[in-house]
């Protein structure tokens, strides 16, 4: 049974959400992970060690940013934020580039 275009919403909620969280936490405590993994593994290289904390936090928000342009449009089924390869810009996509259903609409 598909999901129900609120259910489809939610999801994409779900995402954005994750998203925000990842890169705002993730900014926010790279520098003191770093220092803590320094001192604990004794790790003479600070420098180092920020730069791995700093590429997997990159690659985290990387992930999440995948996940949200991998959203399905819950009307056509397509890529909601890009069509046949052409992508959308993600602060002005407020609708399917396919089918043109405007983001948090109800069926
Ligand atoms: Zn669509």
């Amino acid at each position: 049974m598909p999901l129900s275009y609120e259910e489809q919403w939610s999801e994409l909620r779900r995402r954005n959400r994750n998203a925000l969280i990842v890169f705002v936490v993730g900014m926010l405590a790279v520098i003191p992970i770093a220092t803590w993994l320094a001192r604990v593994a004794e790790i003479h290289g600070d420098a180092f060690v920020l730069l791995a904390v700093a590429t997997a936090w990159l690659l985290a928000v990387a992930f999440f940013a995948f996940r949200i342009t991998r959203f399905r449009c819950p009307r056509c089924n397509s890529l909601y934020f890009s069509h046949h390869g052409e992508r959308m810009s993600f602060g002005h996509a407020r609708k399917c580039a396919s089918c043109g259903l405007r983001v948090y609409a109800q069926a």
